[in-house]
Formats: structure tokens, C-alpha cells, sequence
């Protein structure tokens, strides 16, 4: 390596890369740290980066903390990170907006000697990327499929057949085809035996994907769902991989003026956790936002001091070139039944299950 190795504590920890010989070995313990998030299509992307900013400083860095515009995201997103590299960063911490578009940028911090973590969304189709942090997407898919069965099976009000529909999420972000893949994981084996009905026949992942993650997006396939394919057929469930999707589905659906079937969802979004206590959404996933950035900032401290970084999954994310040593977090599923002790370490959300017992 040929790195220019800065700040004292480059001499601790000496020996605890991976012997590829080609790691710096710690940097300064005030040193810059760039976060480059995506558009805020959720709340746990709004969460991550105050957690982020407050975090990286108590910590002791520095730290720049930047967000893809809504509007031309993916150029936005990569000046950014230029930008960080220029500026000196040592690490950058990327929530990709595509994360198929941003090789040239984590090449060009690799060889200045950044460190790149990849947050939430694999960065695919390139070797400059050191390590990913995440909840464990696969199983996030598998819990939502099961709560579509258990839900159904709840709430339904019949055996089976049931009557659903699949949506996935945006197409330029690695997460929803491991979300969709975990939940079809569950699913396809229903859809086979003929417990579960896709009436719409809409079952491959392009037919089903949600553009941008955009609520307008969801609401639109779910309205031109219900006028071509459930004039007569009672919908009884639908597979939504995240909260704010789920929300526009049961909007349609209301607005159609049919009863709202069993909706799955992620993220825990408040309006979400209230509608579940309320009966009208089925399920969410805790991922908790505090618990991901931590992960990182740990990371981060441990890149600093040049110690060996904390990985527990050097399997399954494969981003086309390499497979990315990751960290990978437990998602919980939550209903109405588990709610609070599902949110036993989230006081915000805890506190508005408790208002609704
Ligand atoms: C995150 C989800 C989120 C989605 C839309 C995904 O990459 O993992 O938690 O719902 O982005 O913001």
C-alpha cells in the first residue's frame, strides 16, 4: 500500500489488517468523516443522519454529513462523495441512492486511502468497497412474508385461497430484490400449492416494483390493480416491503372503497406503528436506525485505531465482484400483538403503543 498514513495513532495497533498488506493502519482521532445518505425516502434515512452527525462528533471526528438531493439524485450523490475524497475524509459511510453508479467514486476514495462502508445498501459491480453494515435484508423479506400468511390466516375471515398481491421496491436499490427474494422465499411455496392467489398474475419483480420508493408510485399500480383485477375478487392481502408504501396501498384501497386487506411493511414509521395499533396496517419491521449508525460508528473507531473491523457475515453479499465482509443486524417483526415489547428500547415508538393500551 502507499498510503500516507496521518495522526499518531497510525502506529497502534499495528498488525491487525487482514494481512493483504494494503490497509492503513489508523488515521488521526479527530479526523473528517463523510456520510453520504440518499434522498430522504423514508424516516430511517432522516434519523441516520442526525444520529450520524451527533454521533461521529461525540466520538471525537468530524464529521460531514450530506444527503442526495430528491431531484437529480444519483449526480448529486456522487459529486458528494468526490467532494469528501477531496476534501480529506478517511472514511466515507454511503447510503447509496444507486448503488450500481457509484464505482468510479468509492474507486477514486480507495485510491486516496479512504475507507468505504457501504450503510444499508450494497454498493455493487465494483472491489472499492471495504465493508457493509446493515440489518439482514434477506431475513426482513422472510418476516414480512410470514406475517402476510399469519395475518391472513388471522384476519381474512376465510380459509384459504387467499387473494393477494406483491410489491417491491425501487429497482436501483440492491435491498429490494433481497427483500422481495426473502419474501417470495416464504411465499413461492403458498403460491405453488394454490393457498395464495396473485390475481393481478403480476409475480416477477419488474411487474411489482415501486420507482424511487415513491408512495404516488404504489398508490397508482394499487388503484390500476383494483380496477382491472378486483371489481368482483375480495384482495385479502399484500405484500409491501416498507412503511410509507404500505400507507399509500390501504390509501387506495380505502379510497376504492373496499375493505383493507392484510398489509405488511418496514421501518416503523410513526403514522405506521399508530396505524397498526389501530388495526388498519398488519405489520412493520423494527430496524432499529440507533442500533445501524452505532454499528458504524464502532467501525469507524475501529479503523481509526487500525484494529481488526467487526464483521459477522462474510456470505451473502456478493455485489458482483467481490463479497463484502458485512455486520449484519437482527430485523424484528412487530404487530399489534408484540408491539411493545417490540419496542422496548425505542421510547418514542413505546410510548405511542402504550397510548393505544
Ligand atoms: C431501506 C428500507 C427503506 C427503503 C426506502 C431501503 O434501502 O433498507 O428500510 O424502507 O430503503 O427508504
Amino acid at each position: 500500500g502507499a498510503f500516507a498514513l496521518t495522526g499518531c495513532s497510525s502506529e497502534r495497533g499495528g498488525g491487525t489488517d487482514s494481512g493483504s498488506g494494503d490497509e492503513a493502519k489508523g488515521f488521526a482521532a479527530d479526523a473528517t468523516i463523510g456520510v453520504a445518505l440518499p434522498d430522504k425516502t423514508s424516516e430511517n434515512w432522516v434519523l441516520a443522519g442526525q444520529l450520524f452527525t451527533d454521533g461521529l462528533k461525540k466520538a471525537g471526528f468530524k464529521a460531514d454529513v450530506q444527503y442526495a438531493p430528491a431531484s437529480n439524485t444519483v449526480a448529486e450523490q456522487q459529486n458528494q462523495i468526490q467532494a469528501m475524497v477531496t476534501g480529506g475524509a478517511k472514511v466515507i459511510i454511503i447510503g447509496a441512492k444507486d448503488g450500481k453508479q457509484l464505482a468510479t467514486q468509492v474507486e477514486a476514495a480507495r485510491d486516496a486511502g479512504v475507507t468505504v462502508i457501504a450503510y444499508d445498501r450494497l454498493i455493487e459491480n465494483t472491489e472499492a468497497v471495504d465493508y457493509y453494515v446493515a440489518f439482514d435484508n434477506f431475513k426482513v423479506g422472510q418476516l414480512q412474508g410470514q406475517a402476510l400468511l399469519d395475518g391472513l390466516a388471522e384476519r381474512a375471515g376465510h380459509e384459504a385461497p387467499y387473494n393477494i398481491e406483491l410489491f417491491s421496491g425501487s429497482p436501483d436499490d440492491a435491498n429490494s430484490a433481497v427483500f422481495f427474494n426473502g419474501a417470495m422465499d416464504v411465499l413461492q411455496p403458498k403460491i405453488d400449492d394454490g393457498t395464495l392467489n396473485v390475481v393481478s398474475g403480476q409475480t416477477e419483480i419488474a411487474q411489482t416494483a415501486t420507482e424511487g420508493w415513491k408512495a404516488e408510485n404504489a398508490q397508482r399500480r394499487m388503484d390500476s390493480i383494483l380496477t382491472s383485477t378486483y371489481s368482483s375478487e375480495t384482495l385479502d392481502g399484500v405484500l409491501s416491503p416498507n412503511d410509507t408504501l404500505a400507507r399509500a396501498i390501504i390509501t387506495s384501497v380505502q379510497q376504492a372503497g373496499k375493505p383493507v386487506p392484510v398489509v405488511t411493511g418496514q421501518d416503523s414509521e410513526v403514522e405506521s406503528v399508530k396505524s397498526i395499533m389501530e388495526g388498519i396496517q398488519y405489520s412493520t419491521i423494527n430496524k432499529d436506525t440507533t442500533l445501524l449508525v452505532e454499528q458504524s460508528i464502532k467501525m469507524v473507531g475501529q479503523l481509526q485505531k487500525g484494529e481488526e473491523v467487526d464483521v459477522n457475515d462474510t456470505e451473502q453479499y456478493d455485489n458482483g465482484v467481490k463479497v463484502v465482509p458485512a455486520y449484519l443486524l437482527d430485523p424484528i417483526i412487530v404487530t399489534k400483538e408484540n408491539a411493545a415489547e417490540a419496542y422496548a428500547n425505542v421510547p418514542s415508538l413505546l410510548e405511542i403503543v402504550k397510548s393505544y393500551q
